[in-house]
């Protein structure tokens, strides 16, 4: 049976959009059964930006011709390329001192529980979602280990109520208020992974600093997602990979974010590098670490050149359309996947799922299975649609406002229906 909505509805909707031009500035993956793939994994790893190899290239020939001068005399100096990021504090709602491109993002989430995770004999505990993202588990559990904490005892992992597949924002504070001063850390991600549940980063932090807690995300699937004030909201740190809707590489650099209250006070403790002191000094190779103020002061290595470069072309591109216009078409797109998946399990009775994310989301829909889940992403996959599947049954799909349209939404809805 054919779905209600018709493809026209998509065509309006591309018309419509103000950003649909920028799909023509992406390498989409071509298809088997069609030109090109539906592509629903821009949360896992973003597309690659046309422009990428040009901004590598400048780097590549700028190394070859000038070999360690690079430093100073190439296009983009290398000794502060860093400084070429101030643009990324805008994906989060920071100001340009509090955020720097550096690492990956579970070394960066180590090096930021060094400074914000101290735990002492009364104050030790940390709060967190239960099935977070397995790297960010495994920070968690070293870094209470290593400071010599017992992780059952240590680590409080709050899951939904019975039946729900969302955590509740008054659940999370409840239990925040109730560790209360053993509360170390309130940490959580900022989209969940699985679930592409937003959490309400400004309340959490909120009531983990009323216990004297701080309050950490990672913004993995946050950032270039929805739109954030870590600055006002107070956050104390973050971090965040821009491989996933930052469409910057396999494995590309981090950011990270630390609010100025911490990073312009040199006393945070950390753990340093040359890279991180302080500029005007950092070549006088002299005994002391003198951080650079701000988020710059958490650096330990020189830049890596090449990722960061395939970044910066990214990031131009998301300065040019800005957070506001990104995350309103992602939250629009994401609606129509909801209509259409749901249309298409109106016309077919062969599908039963559910839609397990809440209104509080991002560009991410995750649909939960029933037994004959994998031989529907099956049928998907030889469909040429790109989507994630997670054990034991979700099906993932981002439909991502920089390269997405509602006629890739359509599409999967007709395959859908077709199943
Ligand atoms: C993708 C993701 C990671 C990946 O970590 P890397 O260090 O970049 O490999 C970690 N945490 C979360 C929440 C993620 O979504």
């Amino acid at each position: 049976m054919q779905m209600t909505i018709g493809r026209e509805v998509a065509e309006k909707l591309d018309n419509e959009d103000v950003l649909s031009s920028y799909r023509s500035q992406f390498f989409m993956p071509p298809g088997k059964t069609r030109s090109e793939q539906l592509y629903f994994t821009g949360n896992s790893l973003g597309l690659q930006p046309r422009a990428v190899k040009d901004y590598i290239q400048q780097e590549l020939d700028d190394w070859q011709k000038l070999g360690v001068e690079g430093h100073f005399h190439s296009k983009n100096p290398w000794f502060g390329y860093h400084h070429f990021f101030d643009k990324e504090a805008k994906i989060v709602g920071a100001k340009p001192e509090e955020v720097v491109v550096m690492n990956n993002l579970t070394v960066n989430l180590h090096l930021l529980l060094a400074s914000f995770y101290r735990p002492t004999n009364s104050r030790y505990k940390i709060i967190m979602e239960g099935g977070a993202f397995p790297s960010d588990m495994y920070v968690i559990e070293s870094q209470v280990k290593h400071h010599g904490y017992d992780y059952q005892d240590a680590v409080i992992e709050i899951e939904p109520r019975e039946g729900e597949h969302a955590l509740r924002t008054e659940d999370i504070v409840a239990k925040i208020k109730e560790v209360g001063d053993e509360c170390a850390l309130v940490f959580f991600s900022g989209v969940q992974y699985y679930t592409g549940q937003a959490f309400d980063i400004k309340r959490l932090t909120e009531v983990a600093h009323s216990v004297g807690a701080f309050a950490g995300f990672d913004c993995a699937h946050a950032a270039g997602n929805i739109e954030m004030q870590l600055h006002d909201w107070e956050v104390d740190f973050a971090a965040w990979c821009t491989y996933k809707y930052l469409n910057s590489s396999p494995g590309g650099v981090s950011g990270i974010f630390v609010h100025e209250k911490h990073g312009n006070n040199p006393e945070t403790p950390r753990f340093a590098g040359w890279w991180g002191h302080k500029e005007s000094e950092r070549f006088q190779m002299k005994k002391g670490y003198i951080p650079e103020p701000g988020a710059a002061g958490w650096q330990l290595s020189n830049a890596p050149v090449l990722a960061m470069a395939a970044h910066k072309a990214s990031l131009d591109m998301f300065d040019e359309v800005g957070m506001p216009a990104l995350a309103a078409k992602g939250k629009k797109l994401n609606s129509f996947m909801e209509e259409v998946v749901l249309d298409a399990q109106n016309v077919n009775e062969k599908l039963e799922f559910e839609i397990i994310t809440p209104e509080e989301r991002g560009c991410q829909l995750s649909m939960l299975t029933n037994k004959n889940g994998k031989a529907l992403f099956d049928y998907l996959t030889l469909n040429d649609v790109i989507a994630d599947w997670r054990e034991p049954n979700v099906i993932r799909l981002a439909p991502v406002p920089m390269y997405n349209s509602f006629m890739d939404v359509w599409e999967f809805g007709d395959l859908l229906s077709k199943f």
